[in-house]
C-alpha cells in the first residue's frame, strides 16, 4: 500500500537534492567551523554559502541571519532574549506552544502578557494591537501563518503598528516559509522564525532573522558562536540542508508550486464538503496559506478519523492536541470560538510539494468513506445509534 502523507505541517520529509548537499558534511567534510586548519575553513565557508541563501530567501543581510536548532529556539531566543522584568508583551491567543509557553513563563518574570482574542476565523484584529499598546510595551509576537488552520495573520500591518509605536515586533514565520514569499522588510519585523524540517531541510534546523541593530540577550552560555547570538558548534550539515532547502523553496516560489498545491488542496476541500454532510472548514474564509486545510465533520472524532484514515494508508492530524495522553481540545479552534465538541471533530490535513493528483483523489475516496463509517458507529448519549447521513451526494 502507497501511503499519503498529508500532515506536511507538523513534518517534511528532505528533498533528494537537500540530502545530496549535506552528505559530504557528515563524511569527508566533517570539519568544526571554528577551527582554523582546512577542514575547519571548509565547513565555514559551507555555513556561510548557507547563510547566505538563507538571507536571499529573506530578503535581509546573511548577517542578520542566526542558525538555531529550530522553530521552538527561535522562538525562545526572540522572546527570552528581548524582554525583562517590567516589560509588557502582546501576543496572540494562537500562538504555536513555543511562543504560548514562553511567554506564559514571562510571567514569573513580573513581565505582563496580554494574549490577544481572534475572531471566528482566526483572524486577530489590528485595533486590538493598537489598543493594547502600553509606554512599558517591549515586544509584539504574532505568527504569521497558523499551524493547524493555515490562517494568515496582518503582519504587515501590524509591522506599521510596531514600527509607529517604536516596539519590538517578532514573527513566527514557520508555517509561512516556503509556501509563500517572504520579506522581512515588507513585513517590518525585527525578529523572525523560520523552522528546517518545515520546508524539506532536516528537523532540528532553524533561524531566528534578527534585524541589525535589534539587541538580544543569548540563551545559552558558551562560545562566540553566531556573532555571539547563539553559542555552540555548528550544525554544519543541518545548516547546509536548510541552505540548500531555502534555494528550492525559492525556486518553488518562481515556478508556481504554491499555485499547484492550492489548486490540490481547495479541490480536495470543496470535494469533501461537496460529499459530505454537516461539514465545513475552520477558518476557511480567512486568507490562508495554499497547503492547509482543517475540516470539521460532525458526530465523530477527529482523533478516531485520524486512527482510521491512518490504517488506510492516509497520515493526517487531528484539531486536539495530545499532550499527556489526554486529548484537549485545540486552543487555537477554542479561541476561533469553535464548541469543543466540533472542535474534537476537526482534522488537518496539509499537502506538501510531493503531493500528486491521484493523492487527493484517494484522499477523497478515503476521507468520505472513513467519516461515515465512524458516523454509523458512533451512539448517541441514551447509547442509541446516531443514523446521520454521512453522503449528501
Ligand atoms: N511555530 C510554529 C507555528 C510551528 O508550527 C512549529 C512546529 O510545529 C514551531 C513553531 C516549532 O518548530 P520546531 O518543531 O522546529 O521546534
Amino acid at each position: 500500500m502507497r501511503r499519503i502523507y498529508l500532515d506536511a505541517n507538523a513534518t517534511t520529509p528532505l528533498l533528494p537534492e537537500v540530502l545530496e548537499a549535506m552528505r559530504p558534511f557528515f563524511l569527508e567534510q566533517f570539519g568544526n567551523a571554528s577551527s582554523i586548519h582546512q577542514e575547519g575553513q571548509h565547513a565555514r565557508w559551507a555555513v556561510e554559502q548557507a547563510r547566505a541563501s538563507v538571507a536571499r530567501f529573506l530578503g535581509c543581510r546573511p548577517a542578520e541571519i542566526v542558525f538555531t536548532s529550530g522553530g521552538t529556539e527561535s522562538d525562545n531566543l526572540a522572546i527570552f532574549g528581548s524582554v525583562k522584568p517590567g516589560d509588557h508583551v502582546i501576543t496572540t491567543a494562537i500562538e504555536h506552544h513555543a511562543v504560548l509557553h514562553a511567554v506564559e513563563k514571562l510571567r514569573d518574570r513580573a513581565v505582563d502578557v496580554d494574549f490577544l482574542p481572534v475572531n471566528g476565523q482566526g483572524l486577530v484584529a489590528v485595533g486590538d494591537i493598537r489598543k493594547a499598546l502600553r509606554p512599558n510595551t517591549r515586544l509584539i509576537s504574532v505568527m504569521m501563518a497558523n499551524n493547524e488552520t493555515g490562517v494568515l495573520q496582518p503582519v504587515g500591518e501590524i509591522g506599521r503598528i510596531a514600527a509607529e509605536a517604536k516596539v519590538r515586533f517578532h514573527v513566527d514565520a514557520v508555517q509561512a516559509a516556503g509556501k509563500l514569499p517572504l520579506e522581512v522588510d515588507a513585513i517590518g519585523c525585527h525578529l523572525l522564525t523560520i523552522s528546517g524540517h518545515k520546508m524539506h531541510a532536516p528537523q532540528g534546523t532553524g533561524v531566528l532573522f534578527v534585524r541589525r541593530g535589534t539587541r538580544l540577550e543569548p540563551l545559552f552560555a558558551g562560545g562566540a558562536h553566531e556573532r555571539q547570538r547563539r553559542a555552540g558548534t555548528e550544525n554544519v550539515a543541518g545548516i547546509v540542508g536548510l541552505g540548500k532547502a531555502a534555494e528550492c523553496a525559492m525556486e518553488g516560489l518562481r515556478s508556481g508550486v504554491p499555485e499547484r498545491i492550492r489548486a490540490l488542496r481547495d479541490r480536495l476541500e470543496r470535494g469533501l464538503l461537496e460529499r459530505v454532510s454537516e461539514a465545513g472548514v475552520n477558518g476557511g474564509q480567512a486568507p490562508r496559506v495554499p497547503n492547509t486545510t482543517n475540516l470539521w465533520f460532525d458526530h465523530l472524532e477527529g482523533e478516531a478519523l485520524v486512527i482510521a484514515l491512518d490504517l488506510k494508508g492516509l497520515a493526517g492530524s487531528s484539531g486536539a492536541a495530545c499532550a499527556s495522553g489526554a486529548s484537549e481540545p485545540s486552543h487555537v479552534l477554542e479561541a476561533m470560538g469553535v464548541p469543543a465538541q466540533r472542535a474534537r471533530a476537526s482534522l488537518r490535513l496539509s499537502l506538501q510539494k510531493q503531493t500528486t493528483d491521484e493523492e487527493i483523489d484517494q484522499a477523497l475516496l478515503l476521507v468520505t468513506a472513513q467519516v461515515a463509517r465512524l458516523r454509523e458507529l458512533s451512539v448517541d448519549g441514551n447509547g442509541y445509534r446516531k443514523s446521520v447521513p454521512a453522503v449528501a451526494r
